[in-house]
């Protein structure tokens, strides 16, 4: 079968191969895989800034954001022949320490679990892949045209998850939300902060594409000016850009009880100036809290799932900028300046 693989610590590795099917060690549940959804972590994977190839493998598979047909299911496993299914990332690690023996991989203290696509497994990008049942979520057969969003939207319910479990240390009525960075993490946040009932306040530099008009759309505000220069007090930001300059304004936009929550990720050495005085001042003043989130766990997953079913389909649709045939691979992972998210798509269905 086909596959796209890099060779981790290779900068531009990237290529599609030849690889043997799926071993029956990966899981149970054999998957023919429908469209594969790239990220800015495949990028990273690609230029060799991150990630690692299974124990004796030269390559990794790549693809974390998954979406397939179940192929072939064990009798009791959950799953059928023909259901839309999605893989879980994440694997605990094998200690395990206290979060993944309770199945909070996503919280792991040890950094010694593994991730398909990532790190030590192979990921979802190969025409066929397998699964434990009990590393995958099975999908509404409606989500077929967007369930490709699906670990995405992960990413953003646990984060959503966590500021709330934050915010309720007090009694918590949170009116407005602020989002940097308009890329699908934002986007998606912007649309479970609708779902939440929240004022929403979008902040990105582009001007132009689709972005304006997808959060007016949600029905929020789009801002282009300088985080600093927002004349208003959000409860919440969540900050999904990664940009020095936009963490330093967000870090000084926290309000009282105000709550800000990293889930965009920087480069290495990116280095801000800081007046750590008057951000210390405004903290414990303010009882703000900063925090950082990362992956998602099958709490998670089910969550995701909710808040996709309750989205306008269409609105959805439109954060999947494009859809590659796996032939048109390079130009799959080519950052288009209008692109929001970009698919490869291995089957038709
Ligand atoms: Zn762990």
């Amino acid at each position: 079968m086909k596959a796209l693989t890099i060779v981790p610590g290779k900068p531009n590795s990237a290529a599609v191969q030849e690889v043997p099917e799926p071993p029956a060690s990966d899981g149970s549940v054999l998957v023919r895989a429908l469209e594969l959804g790239i990220c800015g972590t495949d990028f990273e994977l690609i230029s060799a800034d991150y990630g690692w190839a299974p124990p004796g493998s030269e390559y990794l598979i790549l693809g974390h954001e998954s979406l397939g047909r179940v192929e072939e299911a064990p009798e009791g496993s959950g799953f059928q022949k023909g259901d839309l299914i999605v893989g879980i990332v994440r694997r605990p690690d094998p200690v395990p320490c206290i979060a993944c023996a309770v199945g909070e991989w996503d919280m792991c203290r040890n950094g010694k679990y593994t991730e398909r696509g990532i790190k030590e497994r192979n990921g979802f990008g190969s025409e066929f892949w397998r699964i434990e049942p009990q590393f995958a979520v099975c999908l509404d057969s409606n989500l077929r045209d967007v369930g490709v969003l699906m670990e995405p939207s992960t990413i953003v319910a646990k984060a959503w998850d966590h500021i709330t479990r934050i915010g309720e240390r007090a009694n918590w009525k949170p009116r407005c939300v602020l989002i940097t960075g308009a890329g699908p993490i934002g986007l998606l946040a912007a649309l479970m902060g609708k779902q939440r009932g929240l004022e929403v306040h979008v902040l990105d530099i582009v001007k132009e594409g689709p972005k304006p008009q997808l959060v007016s759309e949600l029905g929020g505000t789009y801002h282009t000016c300088q985080v600093t220069d927002l004349n208003f007090a959000p409860d919440v930001i969540i900050e999904c850009s990664g940009v020095t300059s936009v963490i330093a304004g967000a870090m000084s936009k926290t309000g009282n009880d105000g709550i800000l929550c990293f889930a965009g990720v920087s480069r290495h050495h990116a280095t801000e100036t800081l007046d750590i005085g008057s951000i210390n001042r405004a903290m414990v003043l303010g009882n703000a809290v900063i925090f950082g989130t990362v992956n998602a766990n099958r709490r998670h997953y089910e969550m995701a799932e909710q808040a996709l079913r309750k989205a306008d389909r269409n609105w959805l649709k439109r954060l999947i900028s494009r859809k590659e045939p796996l032939s048109n691979w390079k130009e799959a992972l080519q950052r288009r300046p209008n692109d929001i998210k970009a698919v490869i798509q291995f089957a038709a269905d």
